[in-house]
């Protein structure tokens, strides 16, 4: 089946205008044009690699510019609340990171649950160093809720992995040294970080401070490229493969057999966490709040929310829209 190739207009916001972009690269506009405008990982690190040599990169903070007031109470509040809280977190202490990620499958699609999906990502000029920060409700031990530390830890380990697969799959044939530096946050520290893990002074393998308080802080795990456990799926990287033959950079090229070996993992790769992570997407609808036995649809756009119809979502899509789509 072909592809439908339409402009890129996802919910991201260049930093300074096309037009600056294209001046500065003298890129062929319809390169830019051609990158698949689902938000995937994959797409993403695609269309940065045509760019690498610019610094040039998107930033989605202004998705986040919403004032909590106007928002709409839901279960997508406090994962909207929590990324903007650690957006600003970045934006008062290290402000070479930028957003570009905030709710992303490796490719399109390959999310099926909900711990398949990654949280936050944020990049440097280099665009090739990554930091991934997990946002995740409230610690709790009691072994039920599948909200404790040792899912959290586990679920972001898995993460960093990922993306370090896909990195090496996308960046194989440069000469970069890429490196992936994660963490997760929660209520319990305010949505805050350890500031040694935005650093950009230290080598990617640091550890976390000392903790001073009671609260253990999360730990900082460090993904590079002589230590990721390889976690890509057949089914991935043939759809990775799909995408790099619609970039025209590197056109009906397909990943060599030797860096397939390398980022080709299985299923056991998958982190043990407790069932609840193990379940299917989402069952609460956003706008009527009831729980279904079905599937739910996602909102394609922010993929944030899920409504057990269309009807729901036409129904919260006044509220919703000050946060979906901005700009
Ligand atoms: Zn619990
Ligand atoms: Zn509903
Ligand atoms: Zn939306």
């Amino acid at each position: 089946m072909r592809r439908r190739r339409r402009p890129y207009e996802g919910p991201q916001t260049p930093v300074g205008s096309l037009d600056d972009i294209l001046s500065l690269t003298g890129a062929n506009p319809l390169k830019i044009m051609t990158v698949s405008d689902d938000a995937c990982a994959a797409s993403t690190l695609i269309q940065y690699r045509m760019f690498r040599d610019y610094g040039v990169c998107t930033s989605v903070d202004s998705l986040f510019d919403a004032p909590p007031e106007t928002l709409p109470e839901g279960p997508s509040r406090e994962r909207y609340l929590a990324r903007k809280s650690v957006i600003a977190w970045f934006k008062a202490h290290e402000r070479q990171w930028t957003p570009i990620l905030y709710r992303y499958e490796i490719v399109k699609a390959s999310a099926k649950r909900e711990r398949d999906w990654g949280h936050l990502i944020f990049v440097d000029m280099s665009l090739c160093r990554f930091l991934l920060v997990m946002v995740y409700p409230s610690i709790c031990d009691c072994g039920e809720c599948g909200t404790n530390r040792h899912d959290y830890e586990a679920m972001t380990k898995y993460h960093a992995h990922r993306f370090m697969s896909l990195l090496k799959c996308v960046y194989h044939d440069l000469e970069i040294e890429g490196w992936v530096r994660a963490t997760y946050t929660t209520p319990e520290q305010n949505y805050t970080l350890d500031p040694k893990f935005a650093s950009p002074f230290e080598p990617p393998d640091i550890n976390s401070t000392e903790d001073a308080g009671s609260i253990p802080r999360p730990p900082i795990i460090c993904v590079k490229s002589d230590n990721f456990v390889p976690c890509l799926l057949l089914s991935e990287l043939e759809k990775i493969d799909n995408l790099r033959a619609q970039d025209l950079d590197s056109p009906g090229q397909s990943i060599p057999p030797h860096v397939r070996a390398q980022v080709l993992g299985s299923k056991d790769a998958r982190p043990g966490v407790g069932s609840v992570w193990q379940q299917r997407n989402s069952r609460r609808c956003s706008h009527c709040g009831i729980l279904k036995e079905k599937n739910l649809m996602l909102c394609s756009k922010c993929k944030l929310d899920y409504y057990c119809g269309r009807e729901c979502q036409k129904l919260a899509w006044p509220s919703h829209k000050r946060f979906c789509r901005q700009g």
